[in-house]
């Protein structure tokens, strides 16, 4: 049988692992990294680069890079790279398809299948939107997967044979997950999730450099549009000091002139922990809204929470551990890498729709994050109004699931009812996003009140399918929610396809090569003329062997630069800080 995978296609990094003999593993990426930075780039010859290389990129060239493009998947949004353009669900399958390319590297043959996560919290629209990235990757998604349920499997909650209640606090690069999950007779059931999608340790980096620069009489804002190389330059600086403050009491960033350079006058600025501390916690207090609602939810109080686990890379942070055990009034598990935690998870599910034998004792359940429902009138005195919000399925309703609800005719006579099916939370359509609408015809003419029965039916990809069935003829109409005023339709997402298939990429092989290259342009801006010259010969001898395409010339200059680097690069201690965190 082919290998599925399970992907974590995070806000900032996204990971790919697979369910071996011994449990999940973290398959690594062709730097041999565990975690692939989502960020996409085009360089100047018009190749796309994904990953670490990109990432790389970024720091000179903004303008040719995406980044936090999940948080717009499902929207019109599009990305000028270059001379191309880019939908957020392209620029999510082309970060797909690196890493389905290194799942293939890594079995020797091909890979089809997968499982991919999302947050809990992601309306209809933007799961279609990541069902349509993982085509344009070439890749059959076999299921759509929450990332605090992942977690859930990750930590092996079902193995758990006393009834437990968890709750997964899931702080990544761009948004926040809360979820409570109860173990109930080996069975795993997340009760409630809530969330936000704009808050995370992006945010926290970014409040970083507007503090930096607010420091030096300047203002973040105005820096950001009028000298926008300083600013992706400082916010890399933070980014890499914001992480050794996890570890260090203090960290220095250097800021760059307007150019993004380091000139021999460089500021330095020295930041510690407690400051850091200091600026985040307005926006880390933002974390208590969703948890008193995911708990209000499901009824539980505080200390009903047997065990927190933590997930995302922001949760590496003191302050954060310090904050969910105050809240809680323990201290949180953290015994899984919090950043690799999701994919391992989704690699268990993989197993799971691939093998069901080997992880048969599973059964995972999930819940709709959103309330489900449809527009109708109601009467004041004589009069009908029209706008308000029918529930159909609650919010956090395990799924999948199944609703019924009679919906009646207003007038003598009328023969047709117009659905309009809504999510949200609002008492009014108005403040609710519409998912679809169509109308239900054939209703015998008669007095008021003719039934028509409205059937939800919400499956565990978050797939709504509505059904109508009008009650004195039994006739049924069968509505699929796909349509959407925004996201890509069908014939998109084909062009998409055909799309990737003609751009420009580096084979995998290539991959070392160009983050080198990448890399050794930015340190290259940093050093100072001897050095400078150095990396410039080095840089010369390694294009030339490129060019050669002779293994062992290419290998030989490789060495030599990559020495160099690791000598001169002064954020290379900072790369790659995946230690365990066992
Ligand atoms: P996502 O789920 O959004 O893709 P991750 O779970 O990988 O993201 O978390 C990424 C975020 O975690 C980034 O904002 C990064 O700065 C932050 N992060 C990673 N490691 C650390 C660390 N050691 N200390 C503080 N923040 C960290
Ligand atoms: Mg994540």
């Amino acid at each position: 049988m082919d290998p599925i995978i399970g992907i974590d296609l995070g806000t900032t990094n996204s990971a790919a692992a697979h369910l071996g003999p011994d449990g999940p593993e973290i398959i690594p990426n062709a730097l041999g990294g565990r975690l692939t930075p989502s960020v996409v780039g085009v360089d100047d010859a018009g190749t796309v680069l994904v990953g670490a290389a990109a990432k790389e990129l970024q720091v000179l060239r903004p303008d040719r890079c995406a980044a936090l493009f999940k948080r717009h998947m499902g929207t019109d949004r599009r990305y000028e790279l270059g001379k191309k353009t880019f939908t957020p669900e392209e620029l999510s399958g082309l970060v797909l398809r690196s890493l389905k390319d290194d799942a293939e590297a890594f079995f020797k043959r091909p890979v089809t299948r997968a499982v991919i996560t999302c947050p809990a919290y992601f309306n209809d629209r933007q799961r279609k939107a990541t069902l349509a990235a993982g085509r344009i990757a070439g890749l059959t998604v076999e299921r759509i997967l929450n990332e605090p349920t992942a977690a859930a499997i990750a930590y092996g909650f079902h193995e758990t044979r006393t009834d437990r209640t968890f709750l997964v606090f899931d702080l990544g690069g761009g948004t926040f997950d809360v979820s409570v999950v109860q173990v109930f007779d080996g069975t795993l059931e997340v009760r409630a999730s809530a969330g936000e999608t704009s808050l995370g340790g992006e945010d926290f980096t970014r409040t970083m450099a507007a503090r930096v620069l607010e420091g030096l009489g300047q203002s973040f804002e105005r820096a950001e549009a009028v000298t926008p190389l300083l600013v992706s330059r400082l916010v890399q600086q933070c980014e890499l000091a914001k992480r050794r403050l996890s570890k260090d009491d203090a960290a220095a960033v250097r800021v760059p002139d307007a150019a993004g350079e380091y000139g021999a006058k460089a500021a330095e600025v020295t930041i510690t922990r407690q400051q850091l501390e200091g600026w985040v916690n307005p926006t880390l207090a933002r974390c208590e809204l969703p948890i008193r609602r995911a708990l209000a939810d499901t009824r539980l109080a505080r200390d009903q929470i047997d065990e927190v686990i933590l997930v995302g890379g922001a949760t590496r942070m003191p302050v954060v551990v310090r904050l969910v055990a105050d809240l809680f009034g323990k201290p949180p598990q953290g015994r899984l890498n919090p950043d690799e935690v999701v994919a391992l998870g989704a690699a268990v599910q993989a197993g799971l729709v691939g093998r069901a034998g080997a992880v048969d004792d599973l059964v995972v359940t999930d819940v709709s994050p959103f309330t489900l429902g449809v527009e109708v009138s109601k009467r004041f005195g004589g009069d009908f109004q029209d706008g308000y919000f029918d529930p159909v399925i609650d919010r956090n309703t395990t799924i999948p699931t199944s609703r019924v609800k009679r919906y009646s005719t207003l007038h003598p006579n009328q023969t047709i009812i117009s659905l309009k099916v809504y999510q949200g939370e609002s008492r009014r359509v108005g403040e609710n996003l519409l998912l679809g609408e169509f109308d239900v015809k054939g209703i015998p003419p008669g007095p008021v009140g003719q039934g028509v029965d409205v059937r939800f039916t919400y499956d565990l990809n978050g797939v709504l399918e509505v059904e109508a069935t009008v009650v004195a003829t039994k006739q049924k109409v069968t509505h699929v929610i796909t349509k959407h005023a925004q996201g890509l339709n069908e014939q998109q997402v084909r062009a998409a396809v055909r799309a990737m298939e003609t751009l420009k990429s580096h084979p995998r092989e290539d991959a070392e090569n160009r983050f080198l290259l990448a890399r050794a342009e930015r340190v290259f801006k940093e050093l100072p003329a001897d050095l400078r010259r150095l990396l410039s010969e080095l840089l010369d001898g390694f294009e030339a062997a490129l060019e050669s395409q002779e293994p062992a010339a290419i290998e030989a200059n490789r060495e030599g630069l990559r020495q160099f680097l690791s000598r001169h690069d002064p954020d290379h201690e900072a790369e790659g800080d995946a230690e365990d965190a066992e």
